[in-house]
């Protein structure tokens, strides 16, 4: 199983150690080459602007959008929540997504840098819980009724809001499940191999 780790920003180590320590072959995605070869992909925390901005530098943006809308399975934590949603709230000027999954995030919706939080979540397919590791975290602003949430937490209004989701193969995640020694976000994307 070739995993692919979007490699141009971000905490792209912590997810490659995930994936390989659940037995997958990583790949660092830096080329359209890489792209093309992968059955996988994660998009990592980092900065969204600055992954948008290396994403079009690479010429990878396009080929990035034929291959999702192709079946490719993606996983996208934090910045890459943001790179993967339709709408974006409180981007930069020009800052652009993906589209990939059709919702509207709010970037850096917890707070700034020093917001950063460790929370116990409910993982709402089977009530368990996850321990999940906030980072200046965007959240799910609105959602589509395809979209499936999978968790939610609070945010500083009081509310409720979706900061894990799946629509079909394309999985967001507004923490970071890379460090939190917990590997049921990376293995369902891995499970969604071939079921694609
Ligand atoms: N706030 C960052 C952004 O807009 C995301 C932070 C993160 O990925 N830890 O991209």
């Amino acid at each position: 199983m070739k995993a692919g780790v979007l490699a141009l920003q971000g905490d792209v180590r912590e997810h490659a150690a995930v994936l390989a320590s659940l037995g997958a072959d990583v790949i660092p995605v830096r080329r359209r080459s890489e792209l093309e070869a992968i059955d996988s992909l994660v998009i990592p925390g980092g900065e969204s602007t600055t992954i948008d901005k290396l994403l079009r530098a690479f010429d990878l943006r396009d080929p990035l959008i034929e291959r999702i809308e192709a079946g490719l399975p993606v996983l996208g934590s934090c910045a890459g929540m943001i790179m993967l949603a339709r709408d974006l709230v409180d981007g930069i000027e020009g800052q652009q997504t993906l589209g990939a999954i059709p919702m509207t995030v709010r970037r850096n919706a917890f707070g700034r840098q020093v917001d950063s939080s460790e929370v116990s979540l409910t993982w709402v397919p089977d009530g368990s819980t996850m321990h999940a590791t906030f980072i200046r975290a965007p959240w799910v602003e609105a959602w589509d009724s395809s979209v499936e949430v999978l968790a939610t937490a609070a945010g500083p209004d009081g509310a409720e809001h979706p900061v894990a989701v799946r629509y079909g193969s394309r999985i967001a995640t507004a923490f970071h499940p890379e460090i939190s020694g917990d590997s049921r976000v990376h293995e369902l994307l891995l499970a969604s191999v071939g079921a694609a």
